[in-house]
């Protein structure tokens, strides 16, 4: 009897033990699981992007289903959660290419997502390693495979061509490239709003994004120009997508814009940067640090956006070399007249406009600047951007210095 009990306490304690051990040698025994971390969905008219994060390298298997058609993902030795079994949740009722995602353990070893979508569509799929603040993604992106261009906005076309390693920015060279302005012929302005859907450009102390900020600024100046006889305005995006910086300056030169705008705001790793300036391309190096700071910021916005491949493909040569150095010269002329007007409205950071590799810059043929409107990283001006009067007041220096441009004799490309 006793003996009996002894060995039951024993048995008991025995059992303890061996669940301790094995509680605490599990975490090591058994990988930490594999998961998606995060979905976000940028729907758009051009086009539609879905982003799966996940913790490793996702590995995946695609192919599609007809009536109705379905866009089918397998996802391999990721776990089934809960960020994945709400990713229908996150689909827009205007999205124009999702209808509804299922997502459901397919086997062991798979989770199968379907896509339901609207209408026939192409598709890009690609995945990114991490960067800045993200981690492993997988971009799908929801293309129209039927082209409905809209109105005269080439952008759906150049993405295209984009996502086929078609684009092309060569410069055609023309026998007389630049002359005086031609009367009565309209002033094409290329607004370009920065950053945009995956890649929220700056983010302020106080979660401010720099994308949402520069598309507000770009609108009130699309407003002010669309108002001025002989000048007509296209922004390079209207919404909150990514578009890659080539594609930005392939839209430019497609439209046969007379000037390239770039709007941004912001950060510097020191918070009490602040100030107003202006940018132009520079093809020997930065003229100050931060400038070049700036430029390697800003180049990494297509990585950062995600892109599938990436490469510059302008041409490299003395011709290219000669137009380019008239564009920056007028870039410059341009530059300081808006400069002029900004310093009426805000504290400069510097007096002339800076220059460096910016990749947005680069349209060899139409004079452009980036603007930083201001530094989103100091708190003061965070606070500045997020007002509808200041937006409002960059906008109007904009548009003022694009009028004293051309006044003070701003040249434009003959065609
Ligand atoms: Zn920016």
């Amino acid at each position: 009897m006793y003996h009996l009990k002894y060995d039951f306490l024993r048995l008991y304690l025995l059992q303890i033990v061996i669940t301790i051990i094995i509680l605490s040698i599990s975490p090591l025994v058994l990988t930490s699981p594999s998961s998606i971390i995060a979905i976000r969905i940028w729907p758009a008219s051009s086009y539609t992007r879905v982003t799966l994060e996940s913790n490793i390298a996702l590995k995946y298997h695609q192919f599609t289903l007809s009536s109705p058609e379905r866009i089918v993902i397998d996802l391999k030795n990721i776990q089934l959660n809960n960020i994945l079994r709400n990713i229908d949740k996150q689909i827009s009722l205007h999205d124009p290419y999702l209808k509804l995602i299922r997502v459901g353990k397919f086997d062991q070893k798979i989770i199968r997502l379907v896509f339901q979508v609207k209408t026939h569509v192409n598709l890009q799929i690609f995945t990114i390693t991490p960067i800045s603040n993200f981690i492993h993604r997988l971009v799908i992106d929801f293309y129209p495979a039927i082209n409905v261009y809209l109105n005269d906005d080439p952008l759906l076309r150049l993405l295209e061509d984009y996502n086929k390693g078609k684009l092309n920015n060569t410069l055609i060279i023309k026998s007389k490239k630049i002359s005086k302005i031609k009367k009565n012929r309209t002033i094409i302005i290329m607004i370009d709003p920065g950053h945009g859907g995956e890649d929220p450009g700056a983010i302020g102390k106080y979660k401010t994004l720099e994308k949402d900020i520069v598309l507000k600024i770009a609108w009130i100046l699309k407003i002010l120009i669309n108002h001025e006889p002989k000048m007509k305005v296209y922004m390079t995006r209207n919404e909150d997508i990514f578009i890659p910086l080539q594609v930005r300056v392939a839209k430019a030169r497609k439209m046969q814009a007379d000037l390239f705008i770039s709007i941004h705001a912001d950060a510097f790793d020191n918070r009490k940067a602040k100030g107003s300036s202006i940018f132009a391309l520079s093809i020997k190096g930065a003229t100050s640090n931060t400038a070049r700071y700036l430029a390697q910021t800003q180049n990494k916005s297509d990585v950062i956006g995600g892109v599938s491949k990436s490469g510059d493909k302008y041409l490299d040569h003395t011709m290219f070399d000669l137009i380019q150095t008239a564009t920056i010269n007028d870039s410059l002329k341009f530059g300081t007249e808006v400069l002029k007007q900004i310093g009426n409205i805000n504290r400069l950071h510097k007096n002339i406009v800076d220059q460096a590799g910016f990749a947005v810059l680069k349209a060899p043929d139409i004079p452009s600047i980036l603007i930083e409107t201001a530094f989103i990283s100091n708190v003061e001006e965070e606070k500045k951007l997020k007002t509808a009067k200041f937006q409002k007041q960059i906008a109007e220096s904009i548009f003022n210095g694009i009028k004293s441009y051309f006044n003070n004799g701003g040249k434009v490309t003959l065609r």
